[in-house]
């Protein structure tokens, strides 16, 4: 470029970033898709949720590998309401790799408190714990929040999203019952 061009560039570069714009790094990405849900409204990015999970071998419950998250990791598939999987497949999620999972206790009615999470690519437009009802799925209760806890290296410096959920389902594998 000639120099005339470049004194042609240069003011207009100081008009797009002046100096006390620190904005840059702070600007809220740019989703997709939205996802609307009563009290909620979080945009996610799948294509790049899937693009992370590439990169992660196995879920939470299969590194853990203690008694209940066997239970889980064997029975997750018969556990998660279809319509659970479907919100997880919009997300770009595989239902299989929870960041982690984490068994309560044996209710008195036979049935099992388990926790547990996932991440996601995206952000909490609209919604906030305890202020939003949470989202009921069949026996999953599940709420949303930015960032995430444990979040996977492939999303490190990615908005984020934790998808936070509490179920009470039964315990339908060989492994020994946990109390
Ligand atoms: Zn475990």
């Amino acid at each position: 470029m000639s120099a005339a061009e470049a004194d042609v560039v240069r003011p207009l570069q100081w008009i797009d970033k002046p100096e006390n714009d620190h904005t840059d790094g702070e600007t809220k990405a740019a989703f997709v898709d939205t996802l609307e849900l009563p009290g909620w409204c979080i945009d996610y990015d799948r294509a790049a949720t899937i693009t992370g999970y590439a990169q992660i071998s196995v879920g939470g419950p299969e590194k853990c590998n203690c008694d209940a998250c066997r239970n889980w990791a064997l029975t997750r598939d018969a556990i998660l309401p279809r319509e659970m999987r479907a919100l997880l497949d919009r997300l770009g999620v595989p239902c299989g790799k929870e960041c982690e999972v984490y068994h309560v206790c044996r209710l008195q009615s036979g049935l099992h408190s388990y926790g547990g999470w996932y991440h996601f690519v995206g952000c909490v437009n609209y919604g906030e714990k305890e202020v939003s009802p949470n989202v009921a799925i069949g026996p999953f209760s599940m709420y949303f929040f930015a960032g995430g806890a444990l979040l996977p290296k492939p999303f490190d410096g990615l908005h984020t999203v934790q998808l936070d959920f509490v179920a009470e389902v039964p315990w339908l594998s060989n492994v020994p019952e946990a109390p």
